[in-house]
């Protein structure tokens, strides 16, 4: 089995996390994708984000109509700051040894990822795979270099269609009383009024 990991704050959930999930599924002809929202990313931690409860239920709702897509709820049910590797850990007990997994990442976060909490362990022990919009360019020797040859191994690159969403854009936009339609899934869109979140 071939599990991608899309692991993110999902504050909320957007078209270009779905996306993003759907092209690198097909290249790499995964078996499922499994969404992960983050407790407290580390990086984030100064950070308020919206309640977990409200990120699990549109990640959810987003992610229903795709059979290859479920939730995992792993990192919430964790107290403290969650780190990468421990998911990694415990997806692996869970799955066993037959199973490979791929971390979904954006090209902007390969940058940062010799800075992860046991970054080279990370490396060897499963599979990232970055994902870059067509243009932007991305430099890989100053990965190679620091991971060696798990890098040439164990990081892809790889270029999905470019969609300019981001969480913060959206968040920014409800506050304004801006329209979110075609950024989010309808029921996502639906949600974040309903519940009144991001005014
Ligand atoms: P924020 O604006 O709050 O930082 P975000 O839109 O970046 O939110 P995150 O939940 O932080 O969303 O991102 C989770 C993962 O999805 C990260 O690996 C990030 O690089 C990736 N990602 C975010 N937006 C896009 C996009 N438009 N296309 C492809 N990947 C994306
Ligand atoms: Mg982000």
């Amino acid at each position: 089995m071939k599990i991608g990991i899309m692991g993110g704050t999902f504050d909320p959930i957007h078209l270009g996390h779905l996306a993003t999930a759907e092209a690198v599924r097909e290249i790499f002809v995964l078996d499922e994708i499994l969404f992960i929202p983050a407790a407290r990313p580390p990086h984030k931690s100064a950070k308020p984000v919206t309640d977990s409860r409200h990120r699990l239920a549109m990640t959810t709702l987003a992610t229903q109509s795709n059979r290859f897509f479920r939730v995992s709820d792993i990192e919430l049910k964790r107290t403290g700051l969650s780190y990468t590797l421990d998911t990694m850990n415990e997806l692996h007990a869970t799955f066993g040894a037959t199973t490979d997994l791929f971390f979904i990442i954006g090209a902007d976060s390969l940058a940062d990822l010799s800075k992860w909490h046991a970054a080279r362990e990370l490396v060897t022990k499963s599979h990232f795979i970055a994902t870059t919009r067509p243009g932007v360019d991305v430099n890989f020797s100053a990965v190679e270099k620091f991971f060696g040859a798990p890098a040439t191994e164990h990081i892809h690159l790889t270029t999905t269609p470019g969609l300019e969403i981001s969480s913060t854009d959206i968040r920014d936009k409800v506050r304004r009383r801006r329209s979110i339609k075609y950024l989010v899934p309808d029921a996502v869109e639906d949600y974040i009024r309903r519940e009144g979140l991001y005014l």
